[in-house]
């Protein structure tokens, strides 16, 4: 008896998959209990060179693949929406589990998928959708199942973390960063879902489903990449001890009925442990009711890194396969609202050009009073025409600090809001 494994792609993450796999035959029989044996690898181009699958196995046929019948576990790894969710579908329907990478999938149709797998009672896995090779969903879903997870706070995109890390450490603009990225491999020639945020936003969606069992797609995640972000805003950042990073931000409100996930850039005090990761590193930051706070560190993406989660996953499936059953998913029982993000709280930085005349600092301050938001400090830059006055704030929630700055921008003496940004990772209130 063996468990057969088909392959979806054989690309970055799947040459690898199948060369650890075939490398691996004898551990990989002892840790699930029967081998492993790869019967299929379903591709566009059958006539390019993989290095490491045999060429006999390859097929430009995913469809024949996965409904021939005799396939236990299928491993998704091609990427893209259609037609990639109707092939997972086809995979349950035929009695495979499914162990795939696909976040945007994943952050999109999860819920739906993971539904058809559980009333097949086979497994849908997907370890390696979030932060590639880092243990990150089954300690979540399964170590942590006794606490309470109040935040899930993460650099969750290498590309982005790469790019603020440069822009940090050799005073590089956007544009010169984003082109190394680029030269290097770490950007994609179109980077857009990397600096726009969205590859981000669709892990926040992963992580928060499984943090607060409620259902959370792509579209109820606050998007905001890296694009805007300057040399002046990191420079700035600097000057006051902290470092902007790209944060995926999923949190439970105060009074625990809803749930807020956001991803944007942030303020992050050099002192804090996401402040220290650096280059195309990912960590996630948990914060659980018991447990206290935790970090998960490590590679993020890349072939071989993503292939080891995908092979854990791929070893959970067949032991279960082995057991003849299928892991117990947590349906997303808790069904709390998804709040927008006008209600989520934090601080602020807010940088306001102004005249430089008596009176203007206390004219800002009733702004901020009247709106309910409070000052930390205030640091005032002088400048040829005016000052730039650089005003940090207390905890306040997003609706209170959109209509401060909506104020501010009516004041008379208010030439500009040059810039704000939110500060995470410091403690007090
Ligand atoms: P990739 O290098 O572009 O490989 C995709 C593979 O799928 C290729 O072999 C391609 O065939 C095949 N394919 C695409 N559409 C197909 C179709 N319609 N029919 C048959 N074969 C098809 O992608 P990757 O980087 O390995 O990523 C795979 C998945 O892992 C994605 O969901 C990605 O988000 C996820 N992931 C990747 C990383 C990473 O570091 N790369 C990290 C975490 C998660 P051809 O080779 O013939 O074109």
């Amino acid at each position: 008896m063996s468990v057969k494994v088909a392959l979806l792609g054989g690309g970055v993450v799947g040459t690898q998959v199948a060369r650890l796999l075939q490398e691996g035959v004898a551990d990989f029989a002892a840790r699930s209990g029967e081998p492993l044996e790869l019967v299929g690898v379903a591709v566009r181009d059958l006539g390019r060179d993989r290095p490491g699958i045999p060429r006999e196995l390859l097929t430009d046929d995913p469809r024949a693949l996965v409904t021939r019948g005799d396939i236990d576990v299928v491993i998704e790894l091609m990427g893209g929406i259609e037609p990639t969710r109707e092939l997972i579908e086809l995979a349950i329907a035929n009695g495979a589990s499914v162990v795939t990478a696909n976040k945007a999938l994943m952050a999109t149709h999860g819920a739906e998928l993971a539904e058809a797998a559980d009333s097949a009672r086979v497994d849908l896995f997907y370890e390696a959708a979030v932060a590639g090779a880092i243990p990150l969903l089954r300690p979540l879903r399964e170590s942590l199942a006794g606490d309470r997870i109040t935040r899930v706070l993460g650099i969750v995109n290498g590309t982005t973390n790469y790019m603020l890390t440069k822009m940090d450490e050799q005073d590089a603009s956007y544009d010169e960063v984003l082109a190394e990225a680029q030269r290097l491999g770490y950007a994609e020639a179109d980077p857009t879902a990397d600096v726009g945020g969205e590859d981000s936003a669709a892990k926040a969606a992963i992580l928060a489903t499984l943090a607060f069992h409620t259902n959370v797609t792509l579209e109820d995640v606050y998007c905001e990449g890296i694009t805007e972000v300057t040399k002046a805003d990191i420079e700035s950042a600097r000057e006051m001890g902290f470092v902007i990073k790209l944060l995926a931000v999923v949190e439970l409100t105060d009074d625990y009925t809803g749930v807020i996930a956001r991803v944007h850039p942030a303020m992050v005090p050099r002192t804090h442990p996401l402040a220290s990761v650096r280059d195309a590193f990912n960590a996630v930051f948990v914060e659980a009711e018991a447990a206290g706070e935790m970090m998960f560190y490590g590679r993020g993406a890349g072939g071989q890194p993503t292939a080891s989660a995908v092979l854990g996953d791929v070893v959970a499936a067949a032991r279960n396969r082995f057991s003849d059953t299928s892991s117990h998913r947590p349906a997303p029982y808790a069904d709390l609202s998804v709040r927008p993000v006008g209600e989520s709280k934090t601080r602020y930085t807010v940088s306001v050009d102004v005249a430089d005349r008596p009176g203007v600092l206390a004219a800002l301050a009733n702004v901020f009073a009247d709106n309910g938001v409070s000052i930390q400090t205030v640091r005032q830059d002088q400048t040829a025409e005016g000052a730039i006055l650089v005003i940090r704030t207390h905890i306040a929630t997003e609706s209170d600090l959109s209509a401060t700055v909506d104020a501010l921008r009516s004041l008379e003496v208010v030439n500009r809001v040059a810039g704000v940004t939110r500060v995470e990772g410091e403690s007090g209130s």
